[in-house]
């Protein structure tokens, strides 16, 4: 071969090396592109940022006990929720310790009147439900693992603070197990009034620390529609304590978290009128979400 031929040889040769380096290179950077919206994706598909800023303001930073929930955890409802106050009333709308049959129900019931609840799940429940109230866009709060307030039962969840945290980690994995994510919304079992006087003072306090610390919000309520009141209170019962918790001076209140029992057929029964009560009242609905007023007892 002349000169001339093994030159234009060595020039192919060369520029097929570049070629097959640059293509391998551009394989590589998509290899690890997709490697990372696969770790991204696992579990953590959904996240509200606002919450997970709220989370990181917390003391997170400050807790040696910040487990694994404290980066994922999120308002816990596929819409986003806002606390942008137009000056229309609000009304948060909670069921507890479900979910059970009546939770389709109770699902079917807000569909229809296009509203949005929170629902405060129980790990010993219909755990199964859990996705369908969160695919309905409703958020899911944790309540308790095994509700276990009886003193003298082994799991009694208010023992101590780390009996407490276990509950509270355990029903976050229910959680996590069903729908991927992990909710940064609780309430205490019997509220933050019971979770006082069973915990005392300085246990309380570092429970509520402790909670803080790993990105929760907890809720109490400014209204208890009574269905857990007596054995089997009436419909007229549930919406007069309702009527009731409304107003304070003879105003209607602006925000008002209400508390009911998805595991109560009178529930059931008094939500359609509940909602239309409130609608004509002037109230209109939302989720739950950790930016907003926790209606913590005073
Ligand atoms: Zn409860």
């Amino acid at each position: 071969m002349s000169k001339r031929g093994n030159k234009f040889v060595l020039y192919c040769i060369t520029c097929i090396t570049v070629c097959v380096v640059l293509i391998a290179s551009m394989l590589a950077a998509l290899v690890m592109k997709n490697k990372e919206a696969e770790n991204n994706s696992s579990g953590m598909s959904i996240v509200d940022t606002s919450s997970v800023a709220s989370s990181t303001e917390s003391e997170a930073t400050q807790s040696e006990e910040a487990s694994s929930a404290a980066s994922g955890l999120i308002t816990a409802s596929k819409d986003s929720v806002t606390n942008d106050y137009t000056g229309q009333k609000v009304c948060y709308l909670t069921f507890d310790d479900g979910p059970c049959n009546n939770t389709e129900k109770i699902l079917k019931i807000l569909k229809d009147n296009d509203v949005k609840a929170t629902f405060f799940v129980v790990g010993t429940m219909s755990t199964g439900r859990i996705k369908d109230i969160y695919d309905a866009g409703h958020a899911i709060g944790l309540h308790t693992n095994t509700h276990e307030i009886n003193r003298d039962a082994e799991g009694y969840i208010y023992k101590s603070v780390d009996s407490f945290i276990n509950d509270v980690n355990g029903i976050s994995d229910a959680v996590y197990k069903r729908i991927g994510i992990r909710s940064c919304l609780t309430r205490f079992a019997g509220g933050s009034i019971t979770a006082y006087q069973r915990l005392g003072k300085e246990n309380f306090e570092e429970v509520k620390r402790q909670l803080k610390a790993q990105g929760y919000t907890y809720f109490d309520w400014n209204i208890d529609s009574g269905d857990t009141h007596k054995k089997s209170p009436t419909k007229e019962y549930v919406m007069n304590e309702i009527r009731k918790g409304l107003k304070s001076n003879g105003e209607y209140k602006k925000e008002v978290c209400i508390l009911m029992h998805d595991i109560k057929n009178v529930t059931v029964e008094a939500l359609p009128d509940i909602i239309k009560e409130l609608k004509e009242a002037g109230y209109t609905f939302k989720s739950l979400n950790s930016n907003g007023e926790n209606f913590a007892f005073k």
